[in-house]
């Protein structure tokens, strides 16, 4: 087993595209299939062959081009059980709990439930990364599409627990808007303010900000801090019970 190698690239206008690779077996992964043809492009100046995709949610940014790039590549298709109807092209059916061998490699499977009914999160703990698509956002979280903010809130908790240097790889850049909001309900957090003028720096040079660590996002994510008091406070919920806060927090962010 090589060290786990990961190739980011950008797809679509602010999605990003992902393969992971490990040298040694060859086994070569895309993390969801959101355009083909930067899929292929990245294919083509990795030299990597591909050998599985494995899909977040259904929603065509994250699945829409299943079925191309398995014609092209012949690889496997893994994604979520509670939306294999959903999706095109499962192969391998996972959910939570489930153990995945990728080329020596471990994945544990999350269900992180709340942006779509079904999504699922991959946490490669031997190499430190979780991919969760559209459930954690560097400072921000996903839309809750397919749920309550009670389930959004319990799948973020997953994550949470996960060793705070991981890194979490997102699927979007939201970064820049979703500092703009961050700092409207969590205003006195020095840590938050620090990183949206590193945040604002990364973007004005073309750079991306994503993967973030879920230490930083423990600190300074508005979305994972609604028990932290000086957010409870801005919003004018001292004392409430954090789904609540999260609740109100999501809500403020839909029509913000
Ligand atoms: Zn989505
Ligand atoms: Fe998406």
């Amino acid at each position: 087993m090589a060290e786990l190698e990961i190739h980011q690239f950008l797809c679509l206008s602010d999605n990003y595209g992902f393969l992971v690779h490990d040298a040694d077996s060859g086994v070569t992964g895309c993390i969801d299939t959101p355009e083909v043809a930067p899929i292929l492009a990245a294919l083509d100046e990795t030299g990597w062959s591909l050998t599985h995709i494995l899909n977040t949610h259904w929603h065509p940014d994250h699945a829409g081009g299943n079925l191309e790039i398995q014609g092209k590549t012949g690889c496997q298709i893994i994604g979520p059980r509670d939306e294999q109807e959903r999706i095109p092209g499962i192969q391998t059916a996972v959910g939570d709990g489930d153990v995945i061998d990728f080329g020596g490699h471990t994945v544990k499977v999350f269900d992180v439930p709340g942006h779509t009914s079904g999504h699922v999160a991959y946490w490669f703990p031997d190499d430190g990364v979780s991919f969760v698509g559209d459930t954690v956002f560097a400072l921000g979280c996903g839309r809750i599409f397919e749920g309550t903010p009670e389930l959004m809130w319990s799948s973020i908790q997953k994550l949470m627990a996960l060793p705070p240097e991981t890194l979490l790889y997102c699927a979007h850049e939201y970064t820049e808007a979703n500092a703009r909001f961050a700092v409207t309900v969590d205003p006195d957090n020095g840590e938050l303010l620090a990183r949206v003028k590193e945040i604002e720096a990364t973007r004005a040079a073309g750079k991306w900000t994503v993967p973030s660590t879920l230490e930083l996002e423990l600190r300074t994510n508005p979305f994972l801090r609604p028990d932290a008091p000086g957010l409870q406070k801005a919003i004018g919920m001292e004392g409430a019970d954090p789904v609540a806060v999260f609740a109100e927090t999501r809500a403020r962010k839909d029509s913000f």
